[in-house]
């Protein structure tokens, strides 16, 4: 498949891709688009033209809406019908519908640097995972005891909990210091402050497609069919807020202040390529027997590299490119999304689309691949040096990181693009 339209062949953004997003021009109306190389395709236009109408066959518009809530609840042979439809109306060899139409471009086509995105879903709910093996051994030796990292339950279910939905923001919104309750010392009482070890948590989130009804649940074998697609996300986690907070309900205002995700949403289709099998959850390979409703079928996990970058303010300055602290790989993950949503749903609770669920933490197995500072410079005891000489243990103010994802298999790769924030201080 050739697109039409000039890209790079290695931008990770040709025709296997074509992830989804959210975007206005100049303060216009946010609407649904495509993203084609460095080109956006505004597809409320394609729609309001009848030139992708018979894609959902008769259905109510779908693109002129500031979020993907609408598309994501068609489903997925919705999704797939607009898909092959998109990739012939942009390849060089299929419809001529776009291909030869001058006009129809000048109105659907916009520049990716003219473009403004905005969050690509109404997030109703947000659930944050725990399910990279290494990240939760990790923290559990650090926080409790090494010789008993994983708690009992961790290889018998996907651990997680309810985040906040309302603190989600894209890529390239600051995220202000938090401010709450932290305790230094053991012997002290506590303190109120700006959190002085505010961290990263590198992850990989997806957005529900077609929910499940309040009291159903949705299989692990069918729960592929109600996933819309993918984002990177940054979890920012204030360590020491966290630490003193989290007994016995868990994270609460140390994770909810703010969590960042990639504008552009890489459907499920284009990651199909990129399936392994990931770790055998049996008592052949040393791990226990999981239950019936956890046992998914086939391979999944998901080979993607992933990126940790960070420039501080002097690097910003001096022109300095970020600094890669982290690389990981998706593949880490112990616990499939098929998995977290089978879980999720088990209960009878009741899933909708444009919910965001992350993945937790991933983390590699060796220390150049770990997802959060707390483990890349164990609890600040192995500093890492920046480019322009200072030391990071956790995040300073006027810090920005980039995370950045690719999965590549020989001339195939589909791109993530960045998921960026900075932090500013503390609000007085
Ligand atoms: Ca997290």
């Amino acid at each position: 498949m050739t697109p039409f339209l000039d890209l790079d062949p290695d931008s990770g953004f040709g025709l296997h891709n074509l992830p989804y997003g959210v975007f206005s021009v100049d303060g216009g109306s946010p609407r649904v688009g495509v993203r084609v190389g460095d080109h956006v395709v505004d597809l409320s236009v394609l729609e309001a033209e009848g030139v992708i109408a018979a894609a959902g066959g008769g259905r109510a518009p779908v693109f002129g809406q500031s979020s993907l809530n609408a598309f994501m609840g068609l489903g997925p042979d919705a999704w797939s019908a607009l898909r092959t439809r998109l990739q012939d109306l942009l390849s060089a060899e299929g419809s001529p519908a776009l291909r030869e139409s001058g006009t129809l471009q000048d109105k659907a086509i916009v520049a990716l640097e003219d473009v403004a995105m905005h969050l690509p879903a109404e997030v109703g709910d947000y659930t944050d995972f725990y399910s990279s093996r290494q990240h939760a051994t990790n923290v559990g030796a650090m926080f409790r005891d090494p010789d008993n990292a994983l708690l009992p339950n961790w290889l018998h279910l996907p651990v997680g909990y309810h985040g906040r939905a309302s603190s989600v923001i894209v890529s390239g919104t600051d995220v202000v210091r938090p401010k709450g309750q932290l305790k230094p010392s053991d012997d002290t009482p506590p303190v109120f402050g700006p959190s002085r070890l505010l961290d990263i948590e590198l992850e990989l989130g997806f957005f529900v497609g077609a929910g499940n009804e309040l009291g159903d649940s949705i299989p692990v074998n069918d729960a592929a069919r109600h996933i819309f697609g993918f984002v990177l996300v940054n979890d920012w986690s204030a360590r020491d807020i966290q630490k003193w907070e989290y007994v016995p309900l868990g994270p609460f205002l140390g994770k909810s202040f703010a969590t960042s995700i990639s504008p552009w949403v890489v459907p499920m289709a284009a990651l199909e390529p990129f399936r392994i099998p990931g770790e055998p959850q049996t008592p052949e390979a040393g791990n226990p027997a999981i239950l019936g409703y956890l046992k998914q079928d086939g391979p999944r996990s998901l080979d993607l590299d992933l990126e940790v970058a960070i420039e501080t303010e002097g690097m910003r300055e001096a022109g300095t490119e970020p600094h890669v602290v982290s690389r990981s790989n998706a593949k880490y993950l112990y616990w499939s999304p098929e998995q977290q949503l089978a879980h999720h749903t088990v209960n009878g609770c009741n899933a909708r689309p444009g919910d965001l669920m992350a993945s937790g933490t991933i983390s590699g197995e060796t220390e150049d691949s770990y997802g959060s500072l707390l483990e890349l410079t164990w609890r600040g005891t192995k500093p890492i040096t920046m480019p322009d000489g200072q030391e990071r243990k956790f995040l300073a103010d006027g810090d920005r990181v980039v995370m950045s994802g690719v999965a590549s298999s020989g001339d195939r790769r589909v791109g993530f693009g960045e998921v960026e924030g900075t932090v500013r201080p503390a609000r007085g």
